[in-house]
């Protein structure tokens, strides 16, 4: 992981400025690594030049780190504000509520 990757993830897990809970989880679980996948989610993020450009990536893409127990126990558990509803999935993967 290069030197700048590794401020942006600990910028965007610190859960400051206006970044979604799933980029903040997101970015502690490639933090700690450990899971299978870890190093192409890795590469994949390496050219990210800020917080939001990683935001946009994340929400895009599949990631590896997306079958781990911590993104399935924290990142799902925040309500909706279009529908109301816990575990939307839309609003994650392509920012438009479900
Ligand atoms: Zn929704």
């Amino acid at each position: 992981m290069t030197k700048e990757l590794r401020k942006i993830l600990l910028d965007a897990s610190s859960g400051r400025g206006d970044l979604w809970k799933e980029t903040e989880v997101a970015s502690r679980i490639l933090l700690a690594g450990g899971y299978p996948g870890h190093n192409e989610d890795i590469v994949a993020l390496e050219d990210v030049k800020d917080c939001i450009e990683l935001e946009n990536l994340i929400s895009r893409g599949a990631w590896y780190f997306q079958e781990t127990d911590t993104w399935k126990e924290e990142a799902w558990t925040d309500y909706c504000p279009g529908c109301n509803v816990a575990y939307c999935r839309g609003r994650y993967t392509t920012g438009q509520c479900e």
